[in-house]
């Protein structure tokens, strides 16, 4: 099996330090807000890694963290006068249910950086008594000079670096790509007592700590979005190598951006919509089957266009399930020579290549097609192969994609219909409108509303419908 390790640029043979289990630990949110659909592409792509490991019969350990104490949380708790930690609890709480509806499996460890503050000291001391960190007056930096392989992930250089950095306001920096392990309290601020005196972690020395905590010194995989590869990857390596004076991470795993408009959905661009509300249009099949149909490491453009087109693209799939769910029952016992083996082959084999999901998405549907030729073709088609189709359907799509759901396909089915009929509702309630009966239009809205089925009219007089 081959992954693009970014710490080496290229593709590399995934071999384990401890095979069967695999150590993996994906860099989490920072709970201040709900999180949008971008940050969803890296949580259900890195859900999708994991588990096809477990489709390989590898034994993953799955952490991610939580950052409940950062800049962006105590600004929000500024702005909205309630402490810190509210903001925190009140966010994680929407993240594991947002995790939830995206039909992610759950992580063995969600570890949060309030409850390792010791951890944390602990490394930030050894760092200090190293001497790859500095304090100046309750203020902890990592000297980057002292650690030679500063850029290896990056690939920058620390004197381009130098060169395009831009004058840090901060002057007790001995250099300006220093970074904090430990920040002094500020008034107001949520704080921990320390050797350094009252203060809060960085947010880098949190994920080194943790990550060390639950897994150990060297971890298989390590993965987050492209955004984290600098700095913030950069600095894990150079605090937990320096202290530990082992490698980090053996396999870098980095997620393209979810872009709209080819620029990157983002929190301070304002170009986000929040998973929770595409989720109020789209199943989790469909925005999951979207994501998995382009190569994790690129970009990907948000479009309701794809998605919608996604969510069609299942009812395919579905289909054969439901076919071959009846035929269990009905079928009769001539033999089939349909090439069950060739489809696994296929699909590992695309799988295998780096998490190759376009490729074996595109196995999955040539599989589909080429079993309703079976089904249609032989209308006899044995039991046995019914029962084949499922599992195949059941180790594929739904164990390592999370797009179907076999034993509740009947309900999508369901939705569909409903789907059709509150379209032909919508078509008599804008006839009725040309016609001035107001009184059955508000009507046919008010039922449906009852039902939790929005209508919307807009300017254009088309009129669209979500779920509440
Ligand atoms: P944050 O809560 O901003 O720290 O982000 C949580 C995770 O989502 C990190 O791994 C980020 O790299 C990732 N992420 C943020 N924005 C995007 C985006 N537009 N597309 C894909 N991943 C993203
Ligand atoms: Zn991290």
């Amino acid at each position: 099996m081959l992954i693009y390790n970014t710490l080496k640029k290229m593709k590399e043979e995934f071999i384990p330090l401890q095979p069967p289990n695999v150590t993996m630990y994906v860099c989490g949110p920072t709970v201040y807000d709900f999180f949008h659909i971008g940050n969803a592409r890296t949580f259900v792509m890195s859900d999708i890694i994991r588990r096809y490991l477990e489709y390989k019969g590898y034994k993953v350990k799955f952490v991610m963290n939580i950052t409940d104490i950062d800049d962006k949380i105590i600004k929000k708790s500024n702005e909205e006068k309630i402490p810190a930690s509210q903001i925190a609890d009140k966010f994680t709480k929407a993240f594991f249910d947002d995790i939830n509806y995206l039909k992610i499996n759950s992580a063995d460890v969600n570890p949060k950086a309030t409850e390792h503050i010791n951890d944390i000291i602990e490394l930030i001391k050894k760092l200090e008594d190293k001497g790859f960190a500095y304090n100046v007056n309750g203020d902890v930096f990592f000297d980057v000079l002292k650690f030679p392989g500063y850029g290896k992930l990056s690939g920058k250089k620390i004197d381009e670096l130098e060169a395009g950095a831009r004058i840090d306001v901060n002057e007790n920096k001995k250099n300006p790509l220093d970074f904090s392990l430990w920040k002094k309290a500020k008034e107001g601020e949520p704080s921990w007592e320390s050797p350094w005196g009252r203060g809060r972690p960085g947010w880098h020395i949190e994920c080194s700590a943790m990550s060390t905590c639950h897994l150990g010194k060297t971890i298989d995989i390590h993965a987050g979005g492209n955004d984290l590869i600098f700095p913030h990857h950069e600095n894990e390596i150079a605090q937990s190598e320096a202290a530990f004076e082992q490698q980090f991470v053996k396999y870098w795993i980095h997620f393209g951006f979810l872009n709209i408009q080819d620029e990157k959905m983002s929190k301070s661009l304002g170009n986000f919509f929040t998973a929770r509300d595409v989720l109020k249009k789209y199943s989790a099949a469909a925005i999951r089957f979207f994501f998995s149909q382009s190569y994790y490491g690129g970009p990907l453009n948000f479009s309701d266009d794809l998605l919608t087109a996604s969510e069609k693209g299942l009812e395919k799939i579905n289909n054969l399930v439901q076919t071959a769910k009846e035929r269990l029952d009905t079928a009769g016992n001539i033999k089939s020579s349909f090439d069950f083996e060739k489809y696994y082959k296929d699909f590992e084999a695309a799988m295998d290549d780096d998490f190759n999901t376009p490729q074996a998405i595109g196995v999955i549907f040539d599989f589909a097609k080429q079993a309703n030729i079976e089904f249609v073709n032989n209308s006899a088609a044995n039991r046995e192969f019914s029962e084949n189709v499922i599992t195949f359907l059941k180790k594929t799509a739904q164990n390592v994609f999370g797009i179907i759901d076999i034993d509740n396909n009947k309900k999508d089915t369901a939705n569909d219909v409903e789907d059709k009929l509150v379209k032909i509702l919508i078509k008599i309630r804008a006839e009725l409108k040309e016609g001035k009966n107001y009184k059955l239009a508000d009507f046919i809205r008010e039922e449906l509303s009852k039902l939790g089925i929005q209508l919307k009219d807009n300017k254009g007089g088309t009129t669209t419908y979500y779920r509440q």
